[in-house]
């Protein structure tokens, strides 16, 4: 995988943009500055927008609400939860009104219900067992969801995020509690419907078929990580999680077609990005070389083109055998520091 260039906006070479939420359309609960207006200009130029969300505690249309209150003119259908993907892989193998336990919060409840599935209180008659995040969850709940999984209930859980970001920091996610009974069964779930598994992804497709998508993420591990599962185009933004210097460093099923600082950059072509051998690369001015285990940057003009030619190059270079004893490292810092005082 290496950087591609679109000579059209990306906004016209994609029908669909699947777009994550939290450090992609906003953090926390701000907007990314030109994130909204950006949106409103790629469907103006035909592409269409999905928000794709890994959080099941949240009914989309409280999500839809918080992104119209953004400027962001969305309809409620244009949000897909992990909660929807996790009901309809339950109705999909367990058969319609199948009899489902589950733990989670009323969002959830309600996604699974939609589905047409069947809520029974007791874990003993389930054929399937949902696990959805909640605040209040307790010791109980992960005890009678491991009882319905172990009687042989279809075991699925929204995702396996292991922190949830809040204002005091990553506390532990689904992920964390799914460890818990995933350790009294000695198995883990037969199905994980968030990214970066293909269910949330295929959910999010179906509501806009035969357009050619584009994922627009932060997550390497989870957005990006998900689309090359399944073949679909990708940017990755620095809104969020990653900053620039780490995307050097991405294993090769991590790697976007794409960067951008913001789903903004989707309303812009994208520059050619040419490696000349493993390690050289250039994009427009920047030229990248390697020389005596480090990589060396020179050049002038758009600082995010700097990055598609530190990125290509360092990424090729690890992929014909090159080792960098810091893991790139210094290269990042190198290159953040020439290219702040440039
Ligand atoms: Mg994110």
């Amino acid at each position: 995988m290496t950087l591609r260039s679109s000579a059209e906006p990306l906004d016209r070479a994609y029908g669909l943009a699947m777009f994550d939420l939290d450090g992609v359309v906003y953090l926390l609960s701000n907007p990314v500055p030109g994130v909204p207006e950006a949106i409103g200009r790629a469907e103006a130029a035909g592409c269409q927008s999905i928000f794709v969300t890994n959080n099941a505690s949240r009914l989309t249309s409280t999500v839809a609400d918080s992104l119209r209150s953004m400027g962001i003119d969305c309809r409620d259908d244009q949000v897909v939860s992990s909660a929807q993907a996790a009901a309809r892989a339950i109705a999909d193998h367990c058969g319609e009104g199948a009899a489902t336990f589950m733990t989670g919060s009323p969002a959830f409840r309600a996604a699974l219900e939609n589905e047409g599935l069947a809520i029974v209180d007791d874990p003993r008659e389930a054929v399937a067992v949902a696990q959805g995040f909640f605040p209040t969850m307790q010791l109980k709940d992960l005890a009678s969801a491991t009882l319905a999984a172990r009687r042989g209930a279809y075991w699925v859980v929204a995702n396996l995020d292991a922190t949830l970001p809040t204002p005091d920091g990553p506390m532990p996610g689904m992920g964390a509690y799914v460890k818990v009974v995933e350790t009294a069964l000695g198995r883990g779930p037969d199905v994980v419907a968030g990214k970066p598994r293909p269910t949330i992804f295929r959910a999010a497709l179906e509501r806009v078929p035969d357009a050619r998508p584009l994922m627009v993420g932060d997550r390497p591990d989870s957005d990006i990580e998900g689309a090359n599962a399944l073949g679909i185009d990708s940017l990755l933004v620095f809104s969020g999680v990653v900053k620039p210097a780490s995307a050097l460093r991405l294993p090769p099923e991590r790697r976007p077609t794409y960067l951008g600082w913001t789903a903004a950059e989707l309303n812009n072509p994208q520059p050619e990005v040419t490696v000349e051998e493993p390690g050289a690369a250039h994009c427009e001015e920047w030229s990248v070389k390697l020389v005596s285990g480090t990589l060396t940057l020179s050049g002038k003009g758009d600082e995010l083109s700097a990055w598609r030619a530190l990125c290509a190059a360092a990424w090729s270079a690890v992929d014909a055998g090159a080792e960098f004893s810091d893991g790139l490292a210094a290269v990042g810092a190198e290159a953040e520091s020439a290219l702040t005082t440039a």
